[in-house]
């Protein structure tokens, strides 16, 4: 059966993030998770700078209606589906079960990169024999 060039391998990625939680002492569950990393030093991202984040830090321990500040890690995986090249040169996604279709040439491939459409006869004989 026909092939793709396989370029890479399905694979699952992990991340980790963290956030530095303060919980409120009277509402056990509610309070403020800021982004950090692994040793609780707080960090920049799309939605704040560092500097604002350490200061809205100091107002929440200043308070004192916060317990003190731990670190809560967050574990996320996902996977990141094999690609391969079609014959006619284009790269397909192997994101789909069971029809994958190369943008170039319109042949539809399996997860496993075999494809499955068009079947071509001549090729199938070269393949078994
Ligand atoms: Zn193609």
């Amino acid at each position: 059966m026909a092939m793709l060039t396989i370029l890479a391998h399905r694979e699952r990625i992990e991340t980790v993030s963290y956030t530095l939680n303060f919980d409120r002492k009277d509402q056990p569950g509610s309070g403020y998770g800021l982004p950090c990393d692994k040793a609780g030093n707080l960090i920049g991202d799309n939605f704040g700078t560092k500097e604002s984040r350490e200061a809205q830090a100091a107002q929440l321990r200043a308070s004192g209606e916060y317990h003190a500040p731990y670190v809560q890690d967050y574990h996320n995986s996902y996977v990141e589906p094999a690609s391969g090249r079609c014959k006619c040169g284009s790269v397909v996604c192997l994101s789909d079960g069971l029809e994958n279709y190369c943008e170039g040439c319109d042949a539809c491939y399996n997860l496993c990169g075999q494809r499955v459409y068009p079947e071509l006869t001549e090729e199938r004989y070269e393949d078994d024999y």
